[in-house]
């Protein structure tokens, strides 16, 4: 920077800028001047294309803000938006001269310069989902909406001195500006940015169609404020003798939005023209609708035409009520009516919240539109007050997705966390399964970046090869995708393909043995899994798309009833309509001290020769005892069908084993009805049970649960008979 003692040459235009902030700042006015000359000192002898000194843009910025109304800082960051990115300050000199807020506030605006358009979206118009993304990938970088407001102020100045640049160029930004920048403004609710961009955008794509429209407005402009100017003083004269307080203005027409009409509805510019418009501004909500009945009093309605957006308001917060008439010479009047404060927010969207911002806590009505607003824009709920609602505005607006370029340009959205593997992945299966590293905005970086918006990515791909499986380790973030995993799953599932058929003949062998099944054909099992090709079910089996478990629950439900299983019905054995769990036909009484009765919560005590005493789970004998162990849980008999099963079991001889086999039995509800131990010289015992099951499936998860006791050999089913 130069440290020359010389006074920078400040501007004429950063005379009004003064103005505007004494009249409306008057505090401000200090920091704003020294800003201006910062700037101005910055930009040194900087020019833009039409040869003035760069720091009038800025200056020019700063101005269309104070329109808006927009906070101190924010003015103040729009004289110094271009400093760092033009520049040899940087964040830290800013922070240090004019505090953090307005230095972030700079920050935040030269990140959005990262979104490359011109070179990184090489077409001549975007298609919506491309320019959706593009918009939102705007909101997702800032995390203050004043960003995005200096944002477009800077765009609306660049659009106005458009002029001075090469014609591909202008017609080059103001496709962009219409694709992009406008509806950002109309998604802010900001009315008097989106139609100025428009028009000026309009007037360089297509300038035969601008110049006719505007040569069509001047010719009839006279005529035409004469015809509004009588219908107005007819609606003066019925809102004055209701005595309602109102202002009038005329509608604005604006150039754009004529011509999309004429588009839209496929008519001449006669017809749309045609339409004359004027707006009521009132004081309260109530006068709306009374406004609305005066005039549909003294004009004939048309019907259709009548919309009640105070009800129900637009996505961006829009209030308003329409309507149009049949007014003076038989012509049609539309006429809009609404509260002043609607009137703000149908301007100036959501900067109309710091034209608000003083005395906010009265302001109910502003409160609830904020609100509404709000969850049009998906903003947080918990922000109850407006004042809140500027701070919620400040969080990341689309914090959970991250919007990268591809390298030619086109936009793809992914998830917050999304790394190189998940953007191949998105791109296509093969150039996932072949990524072997990434290059960010042209440097190298490993696969587990994370993307941050605004990043162009390429992959770079071997001649073959597959994912590796480190890809599926979740500790190690290299996909955040579903898509990304299930792909790699599927790469590695085929690749396995073989070895899961072995393993799936393996498990299904081993099932049928351990269920005492005869040998059936691979082909009729698989058919009950609705698998045509043997094969498949295998693979399925062994990759554990198919569990074992489920193998003995479809044979259940195909065979349950045919004599194969050879299970025989035996008469139900409840005793005194308690079964106790585990333990079988052991002698039980009920307690005399809580007697329980059938439908109470109850728990049985082993108790010294007198068998298993049933108490009710609360009785207090029961909660102060204390030989814990002794207690075992019962229940009241059911009428289930049992089948009695037996088990073989191989184990090492210890202590404990048999109790530890019974828990297990206790613990799924079933009934043991017998137990034989044998031991053998090699300290090894085979135990022989007797198990009361429901069916096969209850068999096959008991089996297993055995099976997985410590010691525990081989569970096998004895051949019944
Ligand atoms: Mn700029």
């Amino acid at each position: 920077m130069a440290t020359t003692l010389e006074v920078t040459s400040i501007p004429a235009q950063a005379e009004e800028l003064f103005d505007r902030v004494k009249g409306l700042y008057p505090e401000a006015l200090d920091v704003v001047k020294r800003a201006v000359e910062f700037a101005a000192e910055a930009h040194g002898d900087q020019v833009r294309a039409s040869d003035e000194p760069y720091v009038i843009h800025p200056i020019e910025v700063a101005i269309i803000l104070l329109d808006l109304q927009l906070d101190q800082d924010a003015i103040t960051a729009a004289v110094l938006h271009d400093v760092i990115e033009d520049t040899e300050v940087t964040y830290e000199v800013l922070r240090r001269e004019f505090g953090e807020s307005v230095a972030t506030l700079v920050e935040g605006v030269t990140k959005l310069k990262r979104v490359k358009l011109k070179s990184k979206v090489d077409r001549v118009a975007l298609d919506e989902e491309q320019a959706e993304n593009l918009r939102k990938m705007f909101l997702a970088m800032v995390n203050d909406v004043r960003v995005v407001i200096i944002k477009l102020a800077d765009r609306l100045h660049n659009m106005r001195t458009l002029s001075y640049l090469p014609e591909e160029k202008q017609k080059r930004v103001s496709r962009e500006t219409l694709d992009v920048f406008a509806p950002l403004a109309n998604r802010l609710g900001i009315w008097q940015i989106k139609w100025q961009l428009e028009d000026l955008a309009f007037r360089y794509l297509q300038p035969d169609q601008y110049h006719a429209i505007a040569q069509l407005l001047a010719e009839q402009r006279a005529k035409r404020a004469e015809y509004l100017e009588r219908a107005i003083s007819l609606v003066r004269e019925r809102l004055d003798q209701e005595g309602i307080q109102y202002r009038i203005t005329g509608r604005p027409k604006h150039l754009y939005s004529i011509y999309r009409k004429m588009q839209e509805k496929d008519r001449d510019f006669e017809q749309i023209y045609d339409l004359h418009g004027i707006r009521i501004i009132v004081q309260y909500e109530r006068e709306c609708y009374h406004a609305l009945g005066v005039i549909h009093s003294l004009w004939r309605p048309i019907s259709g035409e009548f919309d009640d957006y105070i009800a129900l308001p637009k996505d961006n917060g829009y209030q308003s009520l329409h309507t149009a008439v049949i007014a003076l010479e038989g012509k049609p009047l539309e006429v809009q009516i609404r509260t002043e404060e609607m009137h703000q927010i149908a301007e100036y969207g959501v900067a109309a919240h710091w034209r608000y911002k003083e005395g906010l806590g009265e302001d109910e009505d502003l409160v609830d539109r904020v609100r509404l607003f709000r969850q049009a824009q998906d903003l947080p709920e918990e922000a109850d007050t407006a004042l809140q609602f500027a701070d919620s505005l400040k969080s990341d607006l689309f914090a959970e997705r991250v919007y990268v370029f591809t390298p030619k340009g086109d936009i793809v959205d992914l998830p917050k966390g999304s790394t190189p593997v998940d953007f191949a992945y998105l791109i296509h299966s093969e150039i996932g399964h072949r990524c072997r590293g990434a290059k960010i905005d042209g440097r190298l970086f490993s696969l587990d970046y994370q993307l941050q918006t605004g990043d162009q990515v390429e992959i770079l791909t071997a001649k073959k090869g597959g994912p590796s499986r480190d890809w599926l380790n979740p500790h190690l973030n290299y996909v955040a995708t579903q898509r990304a995993r299930q792909k790699i799953r599927r790469w590695f599932r085929r690749q396995e393909r073989e070895q899961n058929i072995t393993l799936g003949r393996e498990i299904l062998d081993r099932e049928m043995r351990r269920l005492g099944f005869e040998q059936e054909s691979y082909a009729e099992i698989a058919a009950l899994f609705n698998y045509d090709k043997v094969d498949d079910f295998m693979a399925a089996l062994g990759y554990g798309d198919i569990s074992a478990s489920q193998i003995a629950n479809k044979i259940d439900a195909a065979t349950a009833k045919s004599e194969q299983l050879k299970l025989k019905a035996i008469p139900e054995r409840t005793i005194s309509d308690i079964r106790i769990k585990g333990v079988g036909d052991l002698y039980h009484r009920l307690a005399p001290c809580c007697n329980p009765v059938p439908g109470d919560g109850i728990i049985g005590y082993i108790t010294r020769g007198k068998g298993v005493t049933v108490h009710r789970v609360d009785c207090p004998n029961v909660v102060n005892m204390q030989d814990r162990e002794r207690l075992v849980s019962v229940s009241w008999g059911e009428a289930h069908a049992e089948y009695p099963v037996q088990i073989e079991i191989e184990g090492i001889n210890r202590r404990g084993m048999l109790r530890d086999i019974a828990g297990e039995i206790a613990d799924l509800g079933l009934n043991m009805s017998s137990a034989h131990v044998d031991t053998h010289q090699d300290n090894t015992a085979t135990i022989r049970l007797t198990v009361g099951v429901e069916g096969v499936s209850e068999l096959s998860t008991l089996m297993s649960r055995l099976q997985s006791i410590r010691d525990i050999l081989d569970v096998r089913r004895q051949p019944s008979g």
